[in-house]
């Protein structure tokens, strides 16, 4: 069959801390137009391959691949730069801005892809246009002129998502998306990564199973640092290895 194309990969990924193997030889495979689910019990290595992934941390072993480019040797700000991002801190949120400002410094941020932001002419319309292109797909264009302060810790989330696309990422690396939201919250930030992912690849870390479930096209498992299991959600949510491991039936 025809799957999409894979837009980020890892080979043998390992991390050693010390004498303690916190990632160990994982292979993944994130594709174009997938919402890619990484999940497993606290500790099984999910944030340390996120920051093998960006960068952020130097594999020990294994190599990482980006839309065709090795970037196992390559710097952080380089990778954001090649387009693979991962959701800011809400700390990354101005709080005294408004939700429109935050999404207009977002885009003009120094490492953006799309270079024609600092062009002079048209400039500034342009990015006007974006920033209410973006506020439009996220759901906050009622909520432009709003403080980002005053936002509920929902829509915060949801104004850190849309200054994270502002960046224009071909893969967007999620990190428990809807952690700490209500049910209502969780529903929108739902479709909306259902939305982000038509054009690109997301990876997420993710608690919610029925997130999973819902949303996520692939799934890997992980578990002390290996990959217990991966496929579909019904067919990793089936394996008996995981129910035992992670779901504790
Ligand atoms: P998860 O995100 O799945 O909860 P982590 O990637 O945070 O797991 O951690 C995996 C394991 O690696 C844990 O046992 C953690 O204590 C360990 N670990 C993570 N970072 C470091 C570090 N900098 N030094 C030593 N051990 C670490």
């Amino acid at each position: 069959h025809n799957e999409p194309r894979v837009v980020l990969s890892a080979r043998g990924l390992t991390k050693i801390f010390g004498a303690f193997a916190a990632v160990k030889d994982v292979d993944l495979d994130v594709r174009h137009a997938q919402v890619h689910a990484l999940i497993g019990p606290n500790g099984a290595g999910k944030t340390t391959v996120f920051n093998l992934l960006t960068k952020f941390l130097q594999p020990s072993a294994g190599s990482i691949n980006l839309l065709g480019t090795d970037i196992t040797r390559t710097a952080p700000d380089k990778v954001a730069r090649m387009g693979l991002v991962r959701s800011f801190q809400i700390s990354a949120v101005f709080p005294h801005l408004t939700v429109l400002d935050n999404v207009r410094v977002a885009l003009q941020r120094p490492n953006h892809l799309a270079t024609q932001f600092w062009l002079p002419m048209a400039s500034l319309n342009r990015l006007n246009e974006r920033a209410e292109e973006l506020l439009s797909a996220v759901g906050l264009s009622n909520e432009r002129n709003a403080l980002a302060a005053d936002l509920s810790y929902g829509r915060k989330r949801v104004l850190e998502i849309a200054t994270t696309l502002a960046l224009d990422p071909k893969v967007l690396l999620l990190d428990e998306p809807m952690a700490g939201m209500g049910q209502e919250d969780i529903g929108n930030v739902s479709s909306i990564i259902r939305e982000v992912a038509k054009q690109r690849a997301v990876l997420m870390v993710e608690h919610n199973l029925s997130v999973v479930a819902d949303i996520c096209h692939h799934v890997t498992v992980l578990q002390r640092g290996e990959i217990l299991a991966e496929g579909d959600y019904a067919t990793v949510s089936q394996d008996p290895r995981v129910r035992t491991a992670y779901m504790g039936t």
